[in-house]
């Protein structure tokens, strides 16, 4: 049993230090990425319920790492919002965005919203308001095209500081989506002072809502709730036609998941647009 105890924490220690180990290298790939022009936004439709249109998309970032192939959010946000990187990061994604909207006039995709992720680390940056000005003003593009999607977790710390930003934001004519709406822990008076225009239903309540009675009771709640309070309401990881036809008759605003669209590159988006292919 020794014996066997102690393999077992030479194992461990050397899994952890390989984790270091690949932590830094990560980190430190992190730091060129931006500089090599590494990073590339795929989108992700939402399909208007009301008149089965797309009006909006969601930007999703990932990372063309130089060996390692296109690594998903979750392999680098994590660490880059542990490190700080992901300031510069959501400039980034920002700007991308901004671009891609100003790239649309005059394609299919000429009338899209885009929605871009911040984290609520990202709230700490005191320039983040004048950077998204500047942004949409360098594109010509109106600030109302750029959605900010940000999860509860900015109503349970530094809440003063996060509703100034907001506000900021909101005059500007930027929109607002609360994420991951449900799963939280924050407590629902957030959403009478804070500036909201959508709540995106997470995507653990969407996944049942046809099977389990609590999750289709949750999900009507959350919809008149939004709706009682001047809010839009989008469903997330929508894969079925049952779950779209729920939505539907529930009057949920838009739907969003694999059923209607992957996330998919800026050129993709395009030809399916332009093809009618997503209605
Ligand atoms: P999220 O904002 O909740 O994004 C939705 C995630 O669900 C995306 O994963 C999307 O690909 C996936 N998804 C969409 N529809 C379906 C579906 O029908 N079924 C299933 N199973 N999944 C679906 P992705 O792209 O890997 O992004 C993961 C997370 O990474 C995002 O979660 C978001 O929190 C974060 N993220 C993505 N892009 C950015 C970014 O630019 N900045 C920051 N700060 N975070 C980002
Ligand atoms: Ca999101
Ligand atoms: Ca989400
Ligand atoms: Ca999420």
């Amino acid at each position: 049993a020794k014996e066997q105890g102690r393999n077992t924490y030479q194992f461990y220690t050397e899994g952890m230090q390989d984790r270091e180990v690949m932590r830094l290298e990560l980190d430190k790939d992190l730091s060129q990425a931006l500089a090599h022009n590494e990073f590339v936004l795929h989108y992700q439709p939402q399909l208007d319920l009301d008149n089965a249109e797309i009006k909006s998309v969601e930007a999703l970032i990932r990372w063309q790492h130089p060996r390692r192939g296109l690594l998903p959010p979750v392999d680098f946000i994590p660490l880059a919002e542990e490190s700080g990187r992901i300031t510069d990061i959501g400039r980034w994604v920002v700007m991308a965005a901004c671009q891609q909207l100003a790239n649309w006039q005059g394609t299919a995709c000429e009338h899209l919203r885009i929605a871009v992720n911040l984290s609520g680390r990202e709230l700490d940056d005191e320039q983040l308001v004048d950077h998204i000005r500047e942004a949409l003003k360098a594109e010509n593009v109106p600030a109302d095209r750029l959605e900010v999607e940000l999860t509860e977790e900015i109503f349970i710390q530094n809440i003063e500081r996060n509703l100034t930003q907001l506000s900021r934001l909101h005059q500007l004519g930027v929109h607002l989506a609360i994420d991951d709406f449900g799963v939280g822990y924050s407590s629902l008076g957030y959403l009478r002072d804070f500036p909201v225009d959508l709540l995106k239903i997470d995507r653990s309540f969407i996944t049942e809502v046809t099977e389990r009675h609590d999750d289709a009771v949750i999900t009507r709640a959350v919809i008149n709730l939004a709706h009682n309070l001047g809010i839009q309401v989008v469903a997330e990881g929508v894969e079925t036609e049952e779950q779209l036809a729920f939505l539907k008759n529930h009057r949920c605003n838009l739907a969003q998941g694999y059923l209607i669209s992957r996330p998919i590159p800026a050129a993709e988006l395009e030809r399916a647009m332009a093809q009618g292919l997503l209605l």
